[in-house]
């Protein structure tokens, strides 16, 4: 993984006679990993919905005090990594709108026409106040709001073009939705009787509640007294972005009945059997370069080492991304096992190679550590086009592989050979065809059109 930015993170409970302020702490505590900008959590008492959201960690947010004035039936939660607008409190969510039907929105993704919508709020007097996507999608779902949510939403929904995992509070419900790509994951579980939405099944696990199933692209779920209502609002076309299996989502996270370590593993065996070298060592980049080496040296008969020690007591929060921050960032994070290293051939394995800076700072510790041979593998395909659906995988002519042939981007890093998991073989690993996942930063083919004028990246609505 080199300077791929997480995004969000969402969590929901309805569970009257539950603390479900501190059950969503500890979700969206299981969640951080999908952001570290900022969090927040709405509740409602049924009467009113208040909420609190800050900068800064789960719990750098959040403490004893404010769960206790946190007090309702329902909750929504987010973790936020800013893939539109800026990293500020303004943007963090949820996002509540009050009024006479109060609502408050929690959503991973990003839209590719917010500047429609933005444009139409503004002209039914409506102010957006920050840049993000969610609020516009917050106001507009208000600005319908009467007295059925439900009906609301099969009423706006079709105007929300992009990647949208979105939770919806209101007094009484708690809603979940997946867009009909169902690009973001959103998983349901049952906890003392009653349910809970997460982006993960790792955020069901941390307060044990139990798996149901997937939320289906397409699929609305409201979740009230009289228990839980499906409805599709549009046909399903799924599209699941293929970088949660590769990264993005937890090791111990459940993708249908396999763990995202599993899935990752096998990705290792494949790239493997694809790219074999000879070797005395398969080293990962820790931590997202693990299980595809575990899979990689199972495969080739390797042996597997730890060689570069990670120190996890640097924080991503405080690290800018910037460049020199980036730079000094690997030094600071890991260090090389310079006796294990020393005279061997290495195969170094990680799971992507984004601008290439944090690849060739890490084959230049090695090199310095006296690895003989240094042997790049990666277990994802070359990322050659950016992210329009909520990663951000920087603008395209940051990407070393929009611009770079393999054989440069070897040359750039500094390894001896470099090879990539091919997408056919990323499709096997993660047991589906090229029409289940959005492969699109690998291969340039966006399910849902990106408008030619607009380039939503960040900072498009500032
Ligand atoms: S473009 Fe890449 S990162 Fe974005 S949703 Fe598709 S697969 Fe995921």
């Amino acid at each position: 993984m080199d300077d791929l930015k997480e995004y969000c993170g969402v969590f929901g409970i309805y569970s009257p006679n539950s603390d479900v302020a501190r059950l969503t702490y500890f979700g969206l505590f299981a969640l951080q990993h999908r952001g570290q900008e900022s969090a927040g959590i709405a509740v409602s008492d049924r009467k009113d919905i208040v909420c609190y959201k800050d900068m800064g960690l789960v719990s750098q947010v959040f403490d004893e005090k404010i769960l206790n004035i946190l007090k309702g039936d329902i909750a929504i939660g987010h973790v936020r990594y800013s893939t539109t607008g800026s990293s500020t409190e303004l943007n963090a969510q949820p996002m509540l709108v009050s009024g006479e039907n109060p609502i408050a929105i929690a959503h991973n993704g990003n839209l590719v026409n917010s500047l429609d919508i933005k444009k139409e709020l503004e002209e039914k007097g409506i102010k957006i106040s920050g840049t993000v996507d969610t609020e516009v999608m917050a106001k507009k779902i208000a600005l319908y709001y009467k007295n059925d949510i439900l009906s609301t939403l099969l009423e706006v929904l079709p105007s929300f073009q992009g990647a949208y995992t979105m939770l919806v509070l209101t007094r009484d419900k708690l809603i979940g939705v997946r867009d009909p790509y169902g690009i973001r994951p959103l998983v349901l579980g049952k906890f003392n009787g009653s349910y809970v939405l997460s982006s993960e099944t790792c955020g069901l696990d941390i307060i044990g509640a139990k798996f149901i199933r997937e939320i289906e692209p397409g699929e609305i779920v409201v979740i009230d007294e009289e228990g839980i209502k499906s409805t599709t609002f549009a046909q399903p076309d799924p599209r699941l972005c293929i970088f949660e299996l590769v990264y993005f989502a937890r090791p111990d996270s459940k993708f249908g009945t396999r763990l995202a370590h599993e899935i990752r593993q096998e990705m290792g065996r494949i790239l493997a059997q694809e790219s074999p070298v000879d070797a005395d060592l398969v080293i990962p980049i820790p931590d997202s370069g693990i299980p595809a080496a575990i899979g990689y040296a199972q495969q080739a008969r390797i042996p597997f080492s730890e060689g570069l020690i990670k120190n996890r007591y640097v924080g991503r929060t405080f690290i800018q991304p910037d460049q020199r921050l980036r730079e000094l960032g690997v030094r600071l994070k890991l260090n090389p096992l310079k006796e294990v290293i020393e005279g061997k051939r290495i195969v170094l394995v990680d799971d992507s190679i984004v601008r290439g800076t944090t690849s060739r700072q890490i084959v230049n510790l090695l090199r310095e550590a006296g690895a003989k041979e240094i042997h790049m593998r990666v277990s994802s395909p070359p990322t050659s086009y950016p992210c329009f659906y909520g990663i951000d995988t920087a603008e395209r002519g940051q990407l070393i592989s929009a611009y770079k042939s393999i054989e440069e981007v070897r040359k750039y890093i500094g390894s001896d050979t470099l090879r990539y998991l091919s997408v056919e073989g990323l499709l096997r690993a993660c047991r589906g065809g090229a029409e289940s996942f959005c492969t699109a930063c690998f291969t340039g083919d966006y399910c849902i059109p990106i408008p030619q004028d607009i380039k939503v990246t960040k900072g498009i609505l500032e």
